[in-house]
């Protein structure tokens, strides 16, 4: 078990032996005259180099850091208590980070951040600096930490990380999307339990029922290692005929795509059985970048040629532009972009309509990588057709380049956009008839229409993509769209959820885009049922008023067809 702390430090160890004591606060003295020693460094040289004033800030971090006040609160915890060092600054420092947080006012919410700050210079110090990385543990692990971003999870040690929960974050957020599709068991948002654990505890971590069960007594342990056998046996069973058709029972053939984050997870789609690509979230090629790293034209290209090249000629790649903002920024444009409502504001296809250097370079490089296998291009986020003829009079603009510059590339790509934004579904009707395909982003459908921030864990209950509403959103616009005979598809994770199959072939849909590992399963179901039930179950489910009855009533018929128990027994 690895435990972070709320900034991200590493808690190896809570406790000591009482014998080690005094070595331990030698340690905790030596640590503090090392960090000292950095932020005098520090002051002189900003001093120097920027002025006394900004040599001031560092000045403050140097008195808080030797104030004898500080060294007795930090060496009581672990005469009395028996803290390890590490310990003792954490409890500490956020006691009085929260202090000062309560009181109002800027000048003492920038001291708290002083404090953090100065806290985890400390602990870096104590614990060396490499004890941050996780992208290359010696061990197998499950993580145990305050929150983690997207980027952070995406840099995963993915053979030796067996699965993570974190006190904050939802179910919603890009960091569980993340984990489902490096296929990391995960729960998110468990709230605080970090000071209940420590190194050596036994947990058993069930991403399915979102649960995290420290010390588990034998009868538990032995149910889920059950569980664990009886998931294994199916997961051989169905992924034998992955590559199979799935036609349903009364003759409907239903193509199930793979999502991707990443150009590796192609390989999983092609052995999974995947159709094509549905959703290529491109943007996580920024993820982590500073602005003098962010990708290249030539990165761009190589990573959609790689994926274009798995699917071969006969399988469609749909790159969606890059969706970045909100929780996805590459740190280089965390300081230009500050938002009170990043969820609102210059995101997805309203920050490549800003940063139009940026969309162009992307642009160009998947018009270059289309010569190399089908593609379509998707823009996310629209909500007016204004927006949509703007992103795609710049391709236009960016076709005609390439032609210029004689650069092959595919002449009659599909351009489609997600409908992720109520008004996107409202206004179908004229979106119908610029867009060659759509592709429904239940995720922000969700957010957006129910007005729940799908990251925060104070408003997940109220965060279901199987809500009346959602599901009235996506009957209409699939009706408009067949009506007009666009094809249209959904890549939200309401489709990757087995539980949602019928629903959603009832409603009409024949394409759905799911995460790589769930492909089997829903290949599977969609060979089980009949086009005919599904429509019945749908035609209950729109009746119904409430997200749980829905949800309720899906997994019964569910269970019905699948009978492989997949699920574990509540
Ligand atoms: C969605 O919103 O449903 C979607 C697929 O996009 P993302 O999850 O990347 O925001
Ligand atoms: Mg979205």
């Amino acid at each position: 078990m690895l435990i972070l702390d709320n900034s991200g430090c590493r808690l190896s160890r809570r406790f000591i032996d009482p014998h080690e004591v005094d070595s331990e606060i030698n340690r905790l003295k030596s640590a503090i005259q090392a960090t000292s020693d950095q932020i005098a460094q520090d002051r002189d040289s900003v001093t120097r180099e920027i002025g006394e004033e900004y040599g001031h800030i560092f000045g403050a971090h140097l008195s808080i850091l030797t104030d004898k006040k500080l060294l007795r609160d930090l060496e009581e915890p672990i005469r009395q208590h028996n803290y390890s060092a590490e310990y003792a600054v954490t409890e500490v420092f956020d006691r009085q980070a929260d202090m000062l947080r309560r009181v109002a006012g800027t000048l003492y919410s920038e001291r708290a951040n002083d404090v953090v700050d100065i806290k985890v210079r400390l602990l870096r110090q104590l614990m060396g600096v490499h004890q941050n990385s996780l992208a290359h543990l010696d061990r197998p692990v499950i993580l145990l930490a305050a929150s983690l971003t997207p980027s952070e999870t995406s840099n995963l040690d993915r053979d030796n990380v067996l699965g993570f929960a974190t006190e904050e974050g939802a179910r919603g957020s890009h960091t569980a999307i993340v984990a489902s599709a490096l296929q990391i068991p995960a729960v998110l948002g468990i709230g605080r339990f970090l000071a209940d654990v420590q190194e050596g505890d036994r947990v058993i971590l069930d991403g399915d029922k979102g649960l995290l069960i420290l010390n588990p007594d034998a009868e538990t342990t032995r149910k889920y290692q059950q569980i664990i056998d009886r998931q294994k046996s199916v997961s051989q069973r169905l992924f034998s005929r992955s590559s199979a058709p799935a036609i349903t029972q009364d003759g409907t053939e239903i193509q199930v795509f793979g999502n991707i984050e990443y150009h590796y997870e192609s390989r999983i789609c092609d052995i999974n059985g995947a159709a094509g690509i549905g959703l290529y979230r491109t943007e996580f090629l920024y993820l982590g970048a500073d602005l003098a790293s962010l990708p290249t034209e030539e990165d761009h290209f190589q990573a959609y040629r790689t994926v274009i090249e798995a699917m071969g000629p006969n399988r469609v790649t749909t790159i969606r532009t890059f969706d970045l903002g909100a929780d996805k920024l590459p740190s280089g444009l965390t300081t230009e972009i500050v938002e009170a409502n990043p969820f609102m504001g210059v995101r997805s296809i309203r920050l490549s309509l800003k940063y139009q250097d940026m969309f162009r370079k992307q642009l160009r490089a998947i018009l270059r990588a289309s010569a190399f296998g089908p593609i379509r291009i998707m823009f996310p986020l629209v909500s007016t057709i204004l927006e949509f003829r703007n992103a795609k009079s710049i391709f236009l603009d960016v076709c005609e380049e390439l032609d210029e510059a004689g650069v092959p590339f595919d002449h009659s790509i599909p351009i489609g956009m997600m409908l992720e934004v109520p008004a996107s579904i409202i206004m179908i009707h004229t979106f119908v008839k610029e867009v060659d395909f759509f592709s429904i982003g239940t995720n922000d459908l969700t957010q957006y229409s129910l007005a729940v921030d799908r990251g925060n864990k104070g408003v997940d209950f109220l965060y279901n993509s199987e809500d009346p509403a959602i599901l009235q959103l996506v009957h209409r616009a699939i009706q408009v769209a067949t009506m007009y005979d666009k094809p249209i598809s959904i890549c939200g994770q309401i489709s990757s959820d087995p539980n949602n199959t019928m629903l959603l072939i009832g409603l009409g849909l024949r394409h759905f885009s799911v995460a790589p590992g769930v492909i089997p399963v829903i290949k599977d179901l969609c060979r089980n049922v009949t086009v005919k039930e599904c429509e019945e179950v749908a035609k209950k489910a729109l009746f119904m008023e409430t997200a749980r009855d829905i949800r309720n009533y899906l997994r019964l018929e569910t269970d019905k067809k699948l009978g492989t128990g997949w699920t574990a027994e509540e």
